[in-house]
């Protein structure tokens, strides 16, 4: 016999947690399996920056107040091109602000969260496809780490299992969406060093794009523009240093043992469905963005944020129109931070062939945003995150 919950959320990543965290502070119950172990969730470095809302979601819910005292309140960013540095001020032209805090340092808060309010919450548990999608009674099968069967019927299945989700199948078939990969990604290094400075600094630079962000006051995270067949080992430490400083002249960077490279590989898709029957799709199962706005988990929150709704809706008050309307309303948001991550992607990197008139082109377009209070203020306003939905229980 299957056991039976009422919503059974596949993957414990921002997405699946905080919509866990979400319906039970309505009175909802939920299920939530992963395949990984509670350490690797803990500690695999990904995101680093969350737009206000999701802090004032992360805050306002009592998901996590160490956002606040361990996290860096960012008031803008700075573009370099052309030899110049460009200030994007967030608080003069919207006022409002990022926060730089890493999003393994969410997933313990919420971790912790959920298991202090006995959320079912299971580790190990590798969900390998959903069944009986259009019925009342969908139900999530898989195994546990020591291989035994698991089987969970629910009212509503969600799936937050990434971008290599299995229950997007059920939803919308393998490769149902749009999809477009770029012909670049990021060499990205974690190293052991103070801050080189004290913002984000978005470079481009006739060598290729840079970003030199940070971490805490010792571990800085920086990115340089590679081509995607870049093997993570080919690079001495020397050589990325000398890349790096390069790509940002006017900044002294100040280096430190680089203790974890990676190369990360750009791609934009949003899934043709988000829902089929009582199965739905959050977070980069529905949608993946290239990193270069800071897009992707701000926009997993976003997503969870409206379904809760439509679940609390369906399920307390048996009222489905907030969930028929959840995908149109949730691609809304969807499509204006594709736009906006592919162009500061576009913007902001060196297209392989790029002729001399792409190049002046690429300028002309930084100082149009630069140089006008227009401009500014969209790349701040986006940066920053559109507003949420409200109507969330405090
Ligand atoms: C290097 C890097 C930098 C980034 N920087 C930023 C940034 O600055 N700002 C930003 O907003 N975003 C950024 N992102 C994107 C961000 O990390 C993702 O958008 C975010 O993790 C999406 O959250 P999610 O919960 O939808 O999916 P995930 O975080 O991928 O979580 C999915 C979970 O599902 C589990 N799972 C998968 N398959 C199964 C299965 N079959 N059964 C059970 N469990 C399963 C996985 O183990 C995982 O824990 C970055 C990403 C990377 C890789």
């Amino acid at each position: 016999m299957p056991e039976r919950t009422r919503v059974a959320v596949v993957g414990a990543g921002p997405a699946g947690l905080l919509l866990s965290h979400l319906l039970d502070r309505c009175g909802i119950e939920s299920v939530v399996v992963d395949s990984r172990t509670r350490e690797q969730i803990e500690t695999t470095i990904r995101a680093g920056i969350l737009e206000q809302g999701t802090v004032e979601i992360l805050t306002g819910t009592g998901a996590s107040q160490r956002v606040l005292s361990a996290g860096q309140k960012h008031e803008g960013i700075e573009l370099r091109f052309a030899g110049e540095g460009h200030r994007i001020d967030f608080t003069d032209t919207v006022g409002r602000a990022v926060w730089l805090y890493p999003q393994h340092e969410v997933l313990k808060d919420l971790v912790a969260a959920r298991l202090a309010a006995g959320q079912d919450l299971r580790f190990g548990v590798t969900a390998t496809r959903v069944e009986d999608t259009e019925t009342a009674r969908p139900r999530v099968i898989g195994k546990d780490a020591e291989g035994n069967a698991v089987e969970i019927e629910a009212d509503v299945v969600v799936g937050a299992d990434g971008s290599r989700s299995v229950v997007r199948e059920a939803v919308t078939g393998a490769y149902g969406g749009s999809f477009r990969e770029y012909p670049f990604a990021w060499f990205g290094i974690l190293c052991e060093a103070p801050p080189s400075s004290e913002e984000l600094i978005y470079s481009n630079s006739p060598d290729g794009f840079a970003l030199i962000s940070q971490r805490s006051p010792d571990v800085q995270r920086m990115y340089v523009q590679c081509s995607p067949d870049t093997d993570p080992a080919a690079y001495t430490e020397e050589q990325l240093w000398e890349m790096l400083q390069a790509r940002v002249p006017g900044t002294t960077l100040r280096e430190g043992r680089i203790f974890q490279r990676d190369v990360l590989r750009f791609r934009s898709f949003v899934a043709h469905e988000m829902r089929r029957g009582r199965v739905v799709l959050v977070g980069d199962a529905a949608h993946t963005v290239p990193p270069t706005g800071a897009k992707g988990m701000n926009l997993a929150v976003a997503d969870v944020v409206l379904l809760t709704q439509a679940l609390r809706a369906l399920l307390l008050d048996r009222d489905e129109t907030l969930l028929d309307a959840f995908p149109e309303t949730a691609r809304q948001r969807i499509w204006k931070a594709q736009h906006f991550s592919w162009w500061m992607t576009s913007m902001l990197h060196l297209q392989p062939g790029a002729s001399g008139f792409d190049r002046m082109r690429q300028m002309g377009e930084l100082r149009t945003v630069v140089e006008s209070r227009a401009g500014r203020t969209y790349l701040a306003e986006a940066y920053t995150g559109w507003p949420l939905p409200g109507g969330l229980p405090d």
